[in-house]
This record gives structure tokens, sequence and C-alpha cells, in this order.
């Protein structure tokens, strides 16, 4: 068995458990399989094992391999943060994009997607406390942002997205995480219909599901330890 089969069968084990011990269905959490900077080889491996979501940070990485893998039915998740003169292939290659953070972006998205595409799934990237990046919005003003992002007609606002600060202390896990949840709950009061949760990583994302996480972005668990050179 390959290591990418085999870790793929224990991340979705420990999804399911996960999930189970949260209560929720197991359907109801998304396993995106975060390939940034391993080859299009690999990503067909996972494809072979099943998988077929990944996410990519690196838009001319990312444009490589979906152009060599495009024979297969992927779904691309473009999860790096966006250059505003690089939205037009984000928009024309990728079904979700899950670091929006500013209206400009998400208007120069919405303009170039291609009429031949469904809308395009995004989620609002949030700064919660102890964010590791610095993007995303503020949590005090994801209620403005969201009211604008859903009056853009060719994106289709699906949720929220964090990348909280790493840490390997399960309390000082959970809390970014159940701020998210609150704030996904508060906007969905106020009239919006939004799914999705967009987070949750290698070494947190037992954590995530058990506070709403719908989709969870996991690298280094299936594909191994990054090794980053050249430009990035
Ligand atoms: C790299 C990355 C991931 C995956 O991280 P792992 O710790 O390798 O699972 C998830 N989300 C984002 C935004 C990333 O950049």
């Amino acid at each position: 068995m390959t290591a990418i089969l085999s870790n793929l069968q224990a991340v979705r084990r420990a999804v399911t458990e996960a999930a189970t011990a949260a209560g929720r269905p197991r359907d109801a959490v998304r396993l995106l399989a975060v390939s940034k900077t391993f080859p299009a080889a690999s990503v067909s491996e996972a494809y072979q094992a099943g998988q077929t979501a990944f996410g990519e940070n690196y838009l001319q990485e990312a444009l490589d391999k979906i152009g060599t893998l495009r024979e297969l039915p992927l779904e691309w998740h473009f999860i790096g943060p966006i250059q505003s003169n690089k939205t037009r292939p984000i928009a024309e290659h990728f079904a979700w994009v899950h670091a929006v953070d500013r209206l400009k972006i998400a208007e120069r998205l919405s303009a170039q997607r291609p009429e031949s595409l469904p809308p395009l799934n995004i989620c609002l990237q949030v700064n919660v406390s102890g964010e590791a990046s610095k993007s995303g919005v503020a949590p005090q003003d994801v209620a403005q942002l969201a009211s604008e992002l859903v009056r853009l007609p060719r994106l289709q606002l699906r949720g929220l997205m964090a990348i909280p600060a790493p840490t390997d202390d399960p309390a000082q896990q959970r809390a970014p995480f159940v701020q998210m949840r609150e704030l996904l709950a508060t906007l969905n009061a106020q009239g919006m219909q939004l799914d999705t949760l967009s987070m949750g990583m290698s070494h947190d994302f037992a954590t995530a599901i058990q506070e709403g996480a719908t989709i969870v972005r996991v690298g280094t668990a299936i594909f191994g330890a990054r090794n980053y050179g050249g430009e990035q």
C-alpha cells in the first residue's frame, strides 16, 4: 500500500471518528486534500485512492497541475492569498476560492467568472484571534463584507474560512473554531444561508470538526512533510 493511500485512509478514519464523537453525520464534513508543493503524480495517486477535491495555494503551480490532470474529474480549490492581478485565472480554473477578504478581489472574481461555468464558490476569510496569517477580515467587519459579497452575481458565498495560529494545546485550538461557529450562526440568523465552515488542518482538524467544520483542509497528514524550495 502506498503512503498516500494509507495516509488518506487514516485521515478519513479520524474524520469519521471526530464527526461521530460530535454527533454529526460523516458526510457533513468534506476532506480537502491540500496538494501544494506536491507533484501532479501525488494528486493522481490520491485520486486513485478516491480523493477528488484538492486545495492549492500557489497559482502557477496549481495551473500546471490542473493542466496536467485535466482528464481527471477533480474539483480544485484555491486556498492561498489572492493578488488582484491574478484573479482571472483563478476565476477560470477553480471551483472554490477560500481566502476572500476584500470586496475588490471578489468583484474581480465575479466579473471574470466565465458564463459557461457555475458561480464560483467562495468563503470569506476571518482573522480570528491568534490568526497565523495577517490576512482575513476582523470578526466585527464580517457581516458588512458578507452582505456585499452575496450581491455579486457570479459568486456564491458559501461561508467562512480561518487559519488559526498552530498550537498543540487543545483548549487554545478550540477557541477560534468556536468563534467561527458563532459568527456563521450570527450571519444565518440575519437571513444569510451559509453552509460552510472551512477550518481545521493536519494538526487540529479533529477539534475543528467538533466545532462544526464542514471542510477540513489537510495537507501534511496526507502527502507528508512539505519541502519548500525555490521562490516559495
Ligand atoms: C498549507 C495549508 C493547509 C494544509 O496544512 P497542513 O498542516 O499541511 O495540513 C491548509 N490550509 C491552508 C490555507 C494552507 O495554506
